[in-house]
């Protein structure tokens, strides 16, 4: 049976941190969804459609990734899609136990789904969408951190 994992999360926006973990799925995995959460008690500074669009592009040569927006509990999303495994990045002892409080979570909602948990390579351990803006803010060299559209998106949002 072909087996489908789901990365969720709110991609705002999507960096070469995320990237990292995708291409890792995409050899584990025959279909990777990208599910980017509307989350707008996060207050994202991209809105859905835009963060939508900038993973789009930037995974356009992803063969078996999709990128879908969801508003929906991740469960719910995840059984919609026929997804087995719901995928997480983990960078730092600090990501662990909110992700574990998670996982626990999702499994006690839907025992049949597994969570999976992957490292980046080491340079994206620092790595995050609010770094990233935080950096971009202040007209920082985004180069290593996001795909040129990413990083062109941004300067575009600096009012
Ligand atoms: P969320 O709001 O769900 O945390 P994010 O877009 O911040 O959404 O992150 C989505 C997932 O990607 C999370 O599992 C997060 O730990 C992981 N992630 C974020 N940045 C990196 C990175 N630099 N390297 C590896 N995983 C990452």
């Amino acid at each position: 049976m072909p087996k489908t994992a789901i990365y969720p999360g709110t991609f705002d926006p999507i960096t070469r941190g995320h990237e990292d973990i995708i291409i890792r799925a995409t050899k584990l995995f025959d279909r990777v969804i990208v599910a980017v959460a509307a989350n707008p008690k996060k207050q994202p500074l991209f809105a859905l459609q835009e963060r939508l669009d900038l993973a789009k592009a930037v995974l356009e040569s992803c063969p078996n990734v999709e990128v879908l927006g969801f508003d929906d509990l991740l469960t719910n999303f995840a059984k919609a899609q026929d997804a087995q495994v719901i995928l997480r990045g983990l960078r730092a002892v600090s990501d662990f136990e909110s992700e574990l409080q998670m996982a626990c979570m999702n499994r006690h909602l839907a025992p049949q789904l597994e969570t999976f948990f992957l490292a980046p390579s080491e340079q994206y351990h620092f790595l995050s969408s609010s770094l990233v803006r935080e950096v971009a803010s202040y007209d920082g060299d985004m180069s290593e951190f996001v795909d040129p559209l990413v990083a062109k998106a941004l300067k575009l949002k600096k009012v």
